[in-house]
């Protein structure tokens, strides 16, 4: 497993860790400043602004882009709107290859009330899935298809786990051109087939993001813990995507209000640095 200590380098922030409260064009300076090797973006930060002009800047920085955050949530309550979602998302994939980000990450949604049928949320997942395909590989952008804590199944995620995650990339993508499995270990941690989906998963591994499950937490959307103050075994988990070929770079994603949010963000760097070594 490689050794993180003093290599920012081998990481990556993604700017939802920084509570979104500075300008994008200052976070890519923060974050290149410290010596950070990626910087993944959201669209809030992203659409309606000179989107080659920040993929110069990244490019400048010598900052890579794991992924692009993130996409629409695919289930709707008809089919035009459905439709309406996988547009959306194509917009966005054709922003991520404008930015030189690797990946687009996918997070699906699940049912939209009044509705209550998961079966139909899964299938309409599915196919607004196969409907970027082609659109991302012209667009040279991995689709990083990201399985959500079930306690999230009722609304940000039907995909719960890694291996349904994997099993929706061999069906669609058979040649494993273009969808992978984005693994964080805050929504993976307590799955007892961890270790031998992520085996499973060698070859489709396209992120891996790090924090951690506080306990208690407050929150299960915005009290995500810094690496080392929760319960979760950062570095099995890294471990196991390693040894299944993980080579990119380690993103620390913290959705923090409360607490990561309220603090500087030189001091949030600094931080995570630490924990980069010691605790992931
Ligand atoms: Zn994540």
């Amino acid at each position: 497993m490689r050794d993180l200590s003093g290599r920012p380098d081998l990481c990556s922030v993604n700017t939802a860790t920084l509570g979104f409260r500075e300008p994008l064009s200052s976070l890519i300076d923060a974050v290149a400043r410290a010596g950070f090797g990626g910087l993944s973006p959201w669209r809030r930060e992203v659409e309606g602004q000179d989107i080659k002009a920040i993929a110069r800047q990244l490019r400048d920085a010598q900052l890579v882009v794991p992924g692009y955050c993130r996409s629409t949530y695919f289930p709707a309550a008809g089919r035009p709107h459905f439709l309406s979602n996988v547009d959306d998302n194509k917009r966005a994939i054709s922003d991520a290859a404008v930015l030189g980000a690797e990946s687009f990450v996918l997070v699906v949604g699940s049912i939209v009330p009044p509705h209550t049928d998961l079966a139909q949320a899964r299938g309409m997942v599915r196919e607004g899935i196969g409907l970027l395909l082609d659109h991302a590989r012209q667009q040279g952008v991995k689709l990083a298809l990201e399985p959500l804590h079930p306690v999230y199944a009722c609304d940000r995620s039907c995909i719960t786990t890694v291996r349904e995650a994997l099993d929706l990339c061999h069906a669609l993508d058979p040649g494993n051109d273009v969808l992978g499995v984005l693994l964080d270990v805050y929504h993976i941690w307590w799955d007892p087939a961890l270790a031998a989906s992520i085996a499973a998963a060698r070859g489709r591994i396209t992120g891996f993001h790090v924090n951690d499950w506080l306990l208690p937490t407050r929150d299960v959307l915005n009290d995500r813990g810094m690496m080392g103050d929760g319960v979760i075994d950062i570095r099995s988990i890294r471990s196991m995507a390693e040894d299944a070929g993980f080579d990119g770079l380690v993103e620390v994603e913290i959705f923090s209000t409360e607490t990561w949010w309220k603090r500087p963000v030189a001091e949030i760097l600094d931080v995570i640095k630490q924990r980069l070594a010691h605790a992931a």
